[in-house]
């Protein structure tokens, strides 16, 4: 963290923010990748980060099988006999017929089931017609049609995975493919949160004049439940310093990263950052994007510390540009790439110059033709902006407006199906 202090001539009362990845890459280089991993069941394996090579100890499919219910034939065979073979008997997937084709004989197999040795092709059973104890075979069949070799989609020593890679279905099935029913993944950062604010009421309780229900620790539970980490949820401290420094000290004594929401910025009742400076040490910035212009980032003993906005969508945005990253960084996972798209705007947007800005929207397609739409208001307080929304569209630094029917640039939320 020192080094961030030292290379930060940026604070919150510098002029000139931090831009959006030389602060993500500020975070990157402060982190210390997590070392510990435990043997998990890949049941339990979803979204774990592999912490060492997986390599493939047998072939995928391990045996040539069947891709059809069909026939199984020899072609040089086929040619001899006029393309009219007799049925030699049945090959199911799991009982296998284990003798070789006769002269004049094709042998039934079921998709998955094993291919007799002598075989070099296999006809779908919809293409042939039976005619007593003949089957009569079509003339236009190619060597190795519909066979599925030995190793096709895994060869025995194979990596299939290296650390750092996360697992998804695909990987759990690979994995089970392989026979394998442990892995090897890293342990999950533990991940601390509060709120700060003196008008914060837990839901359940009644509302007096000037408080609000607290949502951010709603929406952080969210945010997190989809990664693979370990989290707690610390309630809601009063806008008071020596509160919060008893209580970043407690949280640092069992977390990875520690994260709060508001106090964050530079009105009166603001204490994040003081009461950062004197449990641990600060990087402080101000960063150019909107929202979430206020950002601490530091150290507080071995953990990593994230003051993040009070405003809901600032809270969102900055949770997903810098704090997804950390987690990332901890768990040695390769930087994932953002699916950036173009899209036609149908609104005219106007914006400052010199500082990225997230607006919330909806991305459609239209005639082949992809458009974007902002979602109404657009501050930083209107949750529903981002509720109604299906993707950012990200302005960069150097734009200051868009016109209707200009081309912008646009992140979807998600590209899972
Ligand atoms: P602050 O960053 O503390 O100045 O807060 C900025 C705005 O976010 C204010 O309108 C706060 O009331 C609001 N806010 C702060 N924390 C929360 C929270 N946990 N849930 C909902 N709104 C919040
Ligand atoms: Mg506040």
């Amino acid at each position: 963290m020192k080094e961030i202090i030292k290379d930060s001539c940026i604070n919150e009362f510098d002029p000139n923010a931090l831009e959006e990845m030389q602060a993500v890459n500020k975070i990157i280089r402060a982190i210390k990748p997590i070392k510990s991993s435990e043997i998990v069941n890949i049941k339990n394996a979803l979204h774990r980060t592999i912490s060492s090579s997986v390599r493939a100890s047998i072939n995928v499919p391990s045996f040539r099988n069947s891709a059809m219910d069909g026939y199984a034939l020899n072609l040089s065979d086929l040619k001899t006999n006029k393309f009219k073979l007799s049925e030699a008997g049945v090959s199911f997937a799991g009982k296998p017929f284990k003798s070789s084709l006769g002269k004049g004989e094709a042998v039934r197999v079921m998709t998955g089931a094993l291919i007799p040795k002598n075989a070099d092709a296999v006809i779908m059973k919809e293409m042939v017609a039976k005619n007593g104890v003949y089957i009569n075979f079509p003339k236009n069949i190619k060597k190795n049609q519909n066979i599925r070799f030995i190793g096709e989609d895994i060869k025995k020593g194979e990596r299939v995975f290296k650390k750092g890679d996360e697992l998804d279905f695909s990987g759990l099935s690979i994995l089970s493919s392989l026979g394998i029913e442990h892995v090897e993944v890293f342990c999950r950062p533990k991940i601390s949160y509060f709120s700060s604010g003196d008008e914060l009421v837990t839901t359940g309780k009644k509302l007096q004049q000037g408080q609000i229900y607290d949502s951010n620790r709603y929406l952080l539970h969210g945010l997190l439940e989809d990664l693979p980490v370990v989290f707690s949820d610390l309630g809601i401290v009063k806008d008071k310093k020596l509160h919060l420094v008893r209580k970043l000290q407690r949280a640092s004594e069992k977390s990875d990263i520690i994260i709060t929401t508001g106090g964050v910025s530079v009105g009166d009742a603001d204490y994040i950052k003081d009461a950062l400076s004197e449990v641990g040490s600060v990087g402080f910035w101000k960063i150019a994007i909107k929202p979430g212009r206020p950002l601490a980032f530091g150290k507080i003993n071995d953990s990593y510390f994230f003051g993040l906005p009070g405003n809901p969508v600032s809270a969102a945005v900055t949770f997903q540009l810098f704090v997804i990253p950390a987690i990332n960084s901890l768990l040695s996972q390769k930087r994932k790439k953002v699916i950036l798209m173009k899209a036609v705007s149908k609104n005219k947007l106007k914006k400052k110059l010199g500082r990225t800005e997230y607006k919330r929207a909806i991305l459609s397609i239209i005639n082949n033709k992809t458009y974007v739409e902002t979602t109404g208001l657009q501050g930083s307080n209107i949750m529903m902006s981002m509720l109604k929304a299906n993707c950012y569209i990200r302005l960069s630094a150097d734009v200051s407006e868009v016109k209707e029917g200009d081309t912008v640039e646009v992140m979807p939320f998600s590209t899972k199906l």
